[in-house]
């Protein structure tokens, strides 16, 4: 192993809330170190159209969008290392960021390291992501203009996306493993998509395959309870049965809910000098631009934590 990375400021991740956070922070003028991590880009190097992140007006294609982002932290002064963090440390007043070859020394810490959707895990829904099947009915609804979709999950985040595609797509048919007694999502949503005349919902039914060529055509849905296979023509289908955050180096250190996202109050954890930024602390909005948003909130409230100890 190396000798340690010295910074003021340790940002781990590099999407759009640890560039973000790398460029206020070397901009008001401290050692930034960035640790990338086993994405480095993050989420958005796996979609091609970016339509709603500000200043585009003609949309900008995911990597082009981080690759951007990642020279302009660069241009500033942030030193990006391609390595994962493994665990946080306090020491000595400050942080120790464990990592395989290349661990950091640092004052305040970021953390900014994203969520990934859950997937079914299905060899047809691989080969059909990005074609089709999306995680994400915000980025991707308008895709789907007056177009048949599906929604699978049984959750407050199925039924949201339910109600987003309703804007857009023709028709929307919403796939649910259980019956209807045992939906999770909070009765208000999920009446609302009940009512809504788009909307169909599908209940003890699982996806069996999903079909097509190049993009999806169909999907093949099993109804649990009969044994019953029918195909259903479908345009899109969005999987919304849940995310995952990627806290589990730092959940010895900094409190989470029990969905595993860091808990915090602005972007402050529960330890002094750590704060998070992006999807890793937000269940809620999870777009691009509100992580480069809170990806700045850190920074800024990083550079305050180190004025109040005199850095
Ligand atoms: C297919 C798809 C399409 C999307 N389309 C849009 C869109 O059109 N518009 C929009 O606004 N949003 C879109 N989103 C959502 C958007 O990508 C996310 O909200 C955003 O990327 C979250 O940014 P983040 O910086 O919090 O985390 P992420 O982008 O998830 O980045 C996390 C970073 O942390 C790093 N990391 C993880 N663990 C470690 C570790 N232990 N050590 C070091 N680094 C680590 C990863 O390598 C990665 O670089 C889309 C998401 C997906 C999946």
């Amino acid at each position: 192993m190396s000798e340690p990375i010295i910074a003021d400021i340790g940002i781990i991740g590099a999407g759009p809330a640890g560039y973000s956070a790398a460029v206020y922070a070397a901009r008001a003028g401290y050692g930034v170190a960035l640790w990338a991590g086993p994405e480095p880009g993050g989420q958005l190097m796996t979609t091609n159209e970016v339509e709603n992140y500000l200043g585009f007006a003609e949309g900008i294609k995911g990597p082009d969008l981080m690759e951007q982002s990642r020279k302009q932290a660069e241009r500033l002064g942030a030193k990006i290392v391609w390595d994962t963090i493994t665990g946080i440390e306090k020491k000595d007043g400050g942080f120790v960021l464990q990592a395989e070859k290349s661990p950091g020394s640092v004052k305040a810490v970021v953390i900014a390291t994203g969520a990934v959707a859950k997937w079914l895990g299905t060899e047809s829904e691989t080969k059909f992501r990005g074609r089709g099947i999306s995680a994400c009915a915000t980025c991707d609804g308008f895709f789907f203009k007056g177009k048949k979709v599906a929604v699978i999950g049984a959750g407050d985040v199925a039924m949201e996306d339910t109600n987003t595609l309703t804007q857009y797509a023709e028709s929307i048919v919403v796939f649910v493993r259980g019956d209807e007694n045992k939906m999770k999502a909070s009765k208000i949503m999920y009446e609302r998509a009940k009512n809504h005349p788009k909307v169909k919902f599908y209940f003890n039914t699982e996806v069996d395959e999903f079909l097509g060529d190049t993009m999806i055509k169909s999907v093949r849905v099993k109804n649990n309870a009969t044994g019953e296979k029918q195909e259903i023509p479908l345009d899109g289908v969005f999987i919304a049965i849940g995310h995952k955050p990627n806290t589990d180096p730092f959940r010895e250190l900094v409190e989470c809910d029990e969905g595993g996202y860091i808990k915090v109050k602005g972007t402050e954890t529960s330890v002094p000098g750590v704060f998070a930024a992006g999807d890793v602390a937000d269940k809620v909005y999870r777009q691009a631009i509100t992580s480069a948003g809170t990806g700045c909130m850190a920074a800024l409230d990083a550079k305050r934590w180190l004025e109040h100890l005199g850095h």
